[in-house]
């Protein structure tokens, strides 16, 4: 049977849409848009084909990954059913690699960091400090080249000891200081520096021009980045009038047409 990674290798989304005849989505930017195939929730824009990287995610469940996900989630079968049927459909026979040979077609995450200005103290050098690769991370779910892509990790002394600790930017991408997040449900979720105040919204700075995506939690904005969806922000403080009214000022700058909310 051929493995994973082959199928991930040969076998196009856009084919698996075809083989699941999952039909409807539209064309987005890169991305192709519709109602969750596999949840059936959300709106007709919950569900984010990303044909350049094969992957899909699901705003609504906040789950996504490659062909052989699709597949599984959309059928309700294990992981190692849904390639055996991905391999049947396409003719995709045995292997001469073997599993584990063959490197993963998905290309790791590789965005430049942003541009940084040190704040009030040194950033680097509290960075310095941050484990990405620590196993506590691994358990919370989020990949470390993602806390990576957002240079943070786990926190093993100081205020936010135990916590991912992760950089709050302002809009221009200058980290005004770190925030830890909660990663066995202990409160508060998100923990800031005595007399900080977090700006209204926590990824801001790497938003693009078109569709720009609300979602509810720090960990959701992870989530989507790790799911190729970088337009994608969280609150950091209570969705006021005036906390809209930047957004829609900020929209307007950057050229976001649409704000979507999950
Ligand atoms: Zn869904």
């Amino acid at each position: 049977m051929a493995d994973f990674a082959q199928i991930k290798a040969s076998v196009t989304i856009a084919q698996v849409l075809d083989m699941l005849v999952i039909t409807g989505l539209t064309p987005t930017g890169d991305t192709l848009r519709g109602y969750c195939p596999c949840c059936k929730e959300g709106n007709n824009r919950a569900f984010v084909v990303t044909p350049a990287r094969n992957i899909f995610y699901c705003f609504s469940e906040k789950k996504g990954g490659s062909v052989i996900d699709l597949v599984a989630r959309f059928r309700r079968i294990p992981e190692a059913e849904a390639g055996r049927q991905i391999a049947a459909h396409f003719g995709l026979n045995g292997t001469s690699n073997g599993p584990g040979k063959v490197a993963d077609n998905v290309p790791a995450i590789s965005e430049g960091s942003p541009e940084r200005k040190p704040g009030g103290f040194d950033p680097r050098e509290y960075m310095k400090n941050l484990d990405p690769s620590h196993a506590a991370l691994k358990d919370f779910g989020i990949p470390e080249q993602t806390v990576r892509d957002f240079d943070g990790g786990y926190c093993a002394k100081g205020l936010n000891r135990g916590r991912l600790a992760l950089p709050v930017h302002d809009d221009k991408g200058t980290i005004l200081g770190f925030m830890g997040l909660a990663l066995k449900a202990e409160l508060p979720e998100i923990l800031y520096p005595k007399g900080f105040e977090p700006p209204p919204f926590f990824n801001l700075h790497r938003v693009g021009a078109g569709t720009l995506t609300l979602v509810s939690s720090p960990r959701d904005v992870l989530r989507a980045w790790d799911n190729s969806l970088r337009d994608v922000i969280c609150p950091l403080v209570p969705l006021t009038p005036d906390v809209l009214d930047t957004i829609t000022a900020f929209m307007r700058a950057r050229q976001c047409d649409t704000l979507e909310f999950y």
